[in-house]
């Protein structure tokens, strides 16, 4: 039997505890107590530590890679997918963390913890939906709907330094009438500027699972709600490790630096009523880099074929979703008009 799934249990009735995005507590469901994270991570860390030391001694992932293991609510088989850190169990509904999961180059050092709920999510999904009379009808189904789920999404976290040397084509013109003719003259200018920026914990998302537009749609995040990372935020919500490597991610942080720094050397070149970017040079030194967890509430819908995803921001509640046009909806829509177009057009002629 593995020990490898540990679970939060209420220190007054031993019911299983659960983190609240409304409180920012470990609630139980039934005696109603509540804790903080940190009474909660001190009363269980060596059970934890247990856990922990159980799944990188003897863990046995079967050829799916997929791991059993055995629920410590009720003893029902619990099925942890490669990459899981957290689980809910499908007969008792209660929720089991995997610390080995992020235990090593895995463990995160930063959380954001969820502050916006399930209902919150699913209020914002249908205002989302609102309006929308093409969406098949799929995506509006209630029970659909309730499966939207609280992720943590990794990310890498870089800080470092970004410069740039960057000749700027520039334009003065004036235009003028000459006898019978117009005559434009454009006057050139080789505009030069140098520059560095510093940056701090620019975010790039470490899972392959999430699409990197709809990740970098629903930020920003609010880092100064950062706390130390604890598997006592987990029990409730889904937990991902990453599958993208610091140095694999590091060209994007880049690319969105240097990004920046050219903006802003754009930005102080003025009195010219034409601007394009001619020959550049960037570089981008990095100092460190951190590896954190942000929530993210997302719903896949499955139509046609193709994955439509809705994600919100667990922390701000900014939302961004795909959308489908259900063509039957749309054809209906078109064939009645056009009968009443014709049932009208007929009453016209006659
Ligand atoms: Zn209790
Ligand atoms: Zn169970």
């Amino acid at each position: 039997m593995s020990t490898a799934v540990t679970n939060y249990q209420c220190p007054s009735c031993t019911g299983p505890l659960h983190f609240s995005a409304a409180t920012g507590k470990l609630e139980c469901e039934f005696c109603e107590s509540s804790f903080t994270p940190e009474e909660i991570e001190q009363l269980y860390s060596s059970k934890v530590e247990q856990a922990e030391e159980n799944f990188t001694e003897k863990q046995e992932w079967t050829e799916d890679g997929v791991i059993q293991m055995v629920c410590p609510s009720c003893g029902a088989e619990l099925i942890c997918g490669e990459n899981d850190a957290s689980v809910g169990c499908p007969y008792c509904g209660n929720p089991s963390v995997v610390p080995g999961q992020f235990s090593g180059m895995q463990k995160p050092d930063l959380i954001i913890p969820f502050s916006k709920t399930k209902d919150e999510a699913i209020e914002a999904l249908k205002k989302h939906y609102k309006g929308r009379f093409l969406l098949p009808r799929s995506f509006k189904n209630q029970h659909h709907i309730e499966e939207i789920q609280g992720v943590y999404v990794p990310f890498w976290f870089y800080d470092g330094e970004a410069s740039a040397d960057v000749l700027f084509k520039c334009t003065n013109s004036r235009t003028y009438r000459s006898g019978d003719y117009r005559v434009t003259e454009t006057d050139h200018y080789d505009v030069f500027r140098a520059g560095k920026m510093q940056f701090s914990q620019v975010p790039v998302d470490a899972s392959t699972r999430m699409p990197d537009k709809h990740m970098d749609a629903i930020e920003p995040y609010d880092y100064s709600e950062f706390k130390p990372f604890s598997t006592a935020y987990l029990p409730g919500f889904l937990a991902n490790r990453y599958d993208v490597t610091p140095d694999e991610c590091k060209p994007r942080a880049q690319e969105r630096c240097c990004e920046s720094v050219v903006n802003a050397l754009r930005g102080t070149v003025n009195g010219y009523s034409g601007c394009t970017v001619g020959n550049k040079t960037t570089q981008m030194s990095f100092s460190k880099v951190e590896h954190g967890l942000l929530p993210v509430w997302m719903l896949y819908t499955k139509w046609k074929n193709k994955n439509y995803l809705f994600a919100m921001n667990g922390q701000t509640g900014k939302v961004v979703g795909d959308l489908p046009v259900s063509w039957v909806k749309l054809l209906s829509i078109f064939l009645s008009t056009s009968v009443a177009l014709t049932a009208l057009l007929s009453l016209f002629f006659e």
